[in-house]
């Protein structure tokens, strides 16, 4: 059944491999981006999915666009919380703004999203969430307390709005991603990046399309018995 589908981070990266998957799966897509103009006309020119722009750390913002995307093209069904920020520095470079922009965007980002969208999916008896953590969420990872903390707890939020979601037909799931091929690997130094790959029994990095399958499962029909798990997709870098 075709359902209205947010992405948040959508225009690109692993974003764009989801709404691409989803508008395929015959979904109405909105992506949403924070500010990167250039990339969303892009975006929307090749894929035809309309992009909204707004702060997922912003809770009015999040409460108002997705007001305005239900307006637009009726109740959000399908939410990816996808987009997020890295702001890397072992703990003592690290600033007190560094620690609250990634846990305002990528914890924050989750909390503002659903409290936009849970009650209606609720209400409707059926929806599906899917939050994107990470590997080093799990595992944690040096120069990235924020980033772990944040992906961390999102994983921990994931399990405790699934137990709220199951009676209603609401499935809350996250998929933890190894290392994908987009511009946020594209920023660690190629030496420090050499060294991940070799540690991932696969041997290469990961697709932005090898997790929009894995989220194109969770936001089916097919889903609806799995809900609270992580599922881990990282070429076996973490086997959790
Ligand atoms: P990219 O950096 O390639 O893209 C990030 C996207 O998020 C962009 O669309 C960006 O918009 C959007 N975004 C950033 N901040 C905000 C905000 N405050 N409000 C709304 N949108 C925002 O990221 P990736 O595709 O690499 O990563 C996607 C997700 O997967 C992230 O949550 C990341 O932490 C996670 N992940 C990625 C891994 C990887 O190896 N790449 C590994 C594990 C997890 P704009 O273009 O306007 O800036």
């Amino acid at each position: 059944m075709a359902r209205v589908a947010i992405v948040t981070g959508g225009t690109r990266g692993i974003g764009e491999a989801i709404c691409q998957r989803l508008k395929r799966q015959g979904h109405t897509v909105v992506a949403n981006y924070a500010g990167n103009e250039e990339k969303a006309k892009a975006f929307t020119k090749e894929t035809g999915i309309p992009a909204y722009k707004w702060d997922v750390g912003d809770h009015q913002a999040c409460l108002d666009s997705c007001a305005q995307v239900e307006s637009d093209f009726g109740p959000i069904d399908i939410v990816v919380n996808n987009a997020g920020i890295t702001r890397d520095g072992t703990l003592h470079r690290m600033s007190y703004d560094d620690w609250h922009d990634v846990m305002r965007v990528n914890l924050g980002g989750c909390f503002n999203m659903a409290k936009a969208t849970f009650p209606g999916m609720r209400d409707r008896g059926w929806g599906r969430i899917v939050n994107i953590g990470s590997i080093n969420g799990q595992a944690g990872q040096y120069g990235q307390v924020n980033y772990a903390a944040a992906k961390s707890g999102i994983h921990g939020f994931t399990k405790a709005l699934a137990q709220e979601g199951a009676k209603f037909g609401v499935t809350v799931n996250a998929i933890a991603p190894g290392y994908i091929d987009t511009d946020m690997v594209a920023a660690v130094p190629a030496p420090v990046l050499e060294k991940i790959i070799a540690k991932i029994p696969v041997g290469r990095l990961g697709q932005a399309e090898e997790i929009a399958r894995g989220v194109a499962f969770l936001t089916s029909e097919n889903g609806g018995f799995m809900t609270g798990s992580t599922m881990s997709i990282n070429g076996g870098q973490h086997m959790y």
